[in-house]
């Protein structure tokens, strides 16, 4: 036994030596990826499941591939996603949990992390403004999303839960610029995805409360029951936030649910400056947190917020239980009552210390030097002839246009954009996304890395524009 335990604390050693080495590649540059194709890295990794196993040491190799292979989203050429960067604190939480492996669904099996989890829910609730609420931590912003929408489905309705959902025509509205989650939510709920109204944005990306207005009075005229509005605090694609005081006015006036949808911009709570994005979400019912975006906490690591107590369990509980919930004491602990999940992993832990390391302050400065290095990027955008926005920015989400030389700007340049993007990520350079808007494709660019510095991001448009211009040859734009 002591012989084998020495073996395998002599590959953790290994492997911990690996990750160190990981990471410092990252400090000294090296590309954001090394690009493969699927069919190329199937033959460069060896995917077949053996009939018998192998020792721990021949993992290492697979390992090394690992890290070698995947995209390094913590590096300073990574734009792509709404999160970037290395935490350490969540590397200790992961490699905790992992040998405490222990489940949330009562408090008897996760003692610890149980009070860590409704210490945050409590924190988390207080920054939105919930004064007494409850809240649980879920996989995801997107299935904290169809919570909520299950919630404000089981308040007008609750006999569902039991007898379904007979001929009830739910509606719910979102923005045209709200995340795909709120379709598939309404998939799941058996409201159905046309059933979803998006409703028109202005030109930075907010919803128009007129229009709001106007979808619902047409439904109710349609004969259908609006159940519930999801705004959006920070949108995907162009990081536009809802005007929540005027939204409510209207949920409150028709008794309709109101959700706001903070998986991107909730962190903008944190900072004095800027928390004005947000005024008005404490007159939500109900919040998506995710830590996991802009806090820099590892995937996954998100929560919903409610503002009424009760209202989780309520809606989520099943019956059969008795084998795990049990009546005694510390009944109230078992956050499983509230979930949709039976065993769950454990997310506070890494939460509860990055919060702990970084505090409100330090959640606070990275928030702000992000706002800082959007508005550097927006500039540098502004000012240079080969660049163009496609809208003002409102938060860390930059999209723009490459414009060849001499080219009317209202010509087709997707393909060009669509090339270079591409380009920039098998070659290692960067990894930064595309998106749609107005009909027209742009380039994603997003700040989710305080690390980063400006002189980085313009490494990042130097390449874009050197990219552009090789491409533009070759094209013949
Ligand atoms: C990312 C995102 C989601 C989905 O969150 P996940 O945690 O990735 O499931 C929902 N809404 C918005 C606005 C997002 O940006």
């Amino acid at each position: 036994m002591s012989s084998c335990i020495t073996e395998d604390q002599k590959i953790l050693l290994q492997v911990v030596q690996m990750i160190l080495n990981y990471l410092q590649e990252q400090q000294i540059g090296t590309k954001v990826v090394d690009y493969q194709s699927p069919d190329i890295l199937k033959k460069k990794l060896d995917l077949s499941l053996p009939e018998e196993g192998v020792s721990l040491s021949e993992l290492f190799g697979v390992i090394q591939s690992y890290l070698q292979y995947s995209t390094r989203t913590s590096s300073s050429n990574f734009f792509n996603l709404l999160f970037a960067g290395f935490q350490p604190e969540g590397l200790l939480s992961e490699m905790v949990t992992s040998v405490t492996n222990n489940t949330m669904h009562t408090y008897e099996s996760s003692p610890v992390a149980t009070l860590m989890e409704m210490a945050l829910i409590d924190a988390l609730n207080s920054m939105v403004g919930f004064d007494s609420g409850e809240g649980l931590m879920v996989t995801g912003g997107s299935n904290a999303n169809a919570i909520a929408m299950l919630l404000a489905r089981h308040k007008l309705l609750p006999e569902t839960k039991h007898t379904g959902l007979g001929g009830s025509k739910l509606v719910a509205f979102i923005s045209e610029q709200a995340h795909y989650s709120f379709l598939k939510a309404a998939n799941l709920l058996g409201i159905g995805m046309e059933n979803v109204v998006k409703v028109k944005t202005d030109r930075l990306g907010c919803m128009i409360p007129q229009e709001l207005e106007a979808a619902i009075i047409q439904s109710l005229n349609d004969g259908k029951t609006p159940i519930f509005v999801g705004a959006t605090a920070g949108t995907t694609v162009l990081g536009a936030f809802d005007p929540f005081p005027s939204i409510a006015q209207i949920t409150r006036k028709y008794e309709l649910w109101l959700h706001v949808d903070g998986a991107w911009g909730c962190p903008v709570l944190f900072s004095r400056k800027h928390k004005h994005l947000l005024a008005g979400s404490e007159l939500a019912d109900s919040f998506t947190w995710d830590a996991h975006k802009l806090m820099g906490v590892p995937l996954i690591c998100s929560a919903i917020l409610v503002k009424q107590k009760g209202t989780l369990s309520d809606a989520c509980s099943s019956g059969d239980t008795d084998y795990l919930f049990h009546e005694d004491e510390n009944a109230a602990y078992d956050l499983g009552r509230m979930s949709l999940q039976c065993g769950r992993k454990v997310d506070a832990l890494k939460f509860w210390l990055s919060w702990k390391r970084h505090g409100k302050n330090g959640y606070e400065q990275r928030v702000d030097r992000l706002f800082e290095l959007a508005s550097y990027a927006t500039e540098f955008i502004r000012t240079c002839k080969h660049l163009e926005l496609m809208v003002q920015p409102q938060f860390l989400n930059i999209c723009f246009r490459y414009i060849p030389d001499g080219v009317d700007p209202n010509t087709d340049v997707d393909r060009i954009n669509l090339a270079i993007r591409k380009q920039l990520l098998q070659s290692g350079q960067a990894a930064i996304n595309y998106a749609h808007y107005q009909g027209r494709i742009g380039i994603r660019l997003i700040l989710a890395n305080p690390e980063i510095h400006e002189a980085e991001l313009n490494r990042l448009f130097h390449n874009i524009i050197t990219t552009g211009k090789s491409c533009e040859s070759v094209m013949k734009l």
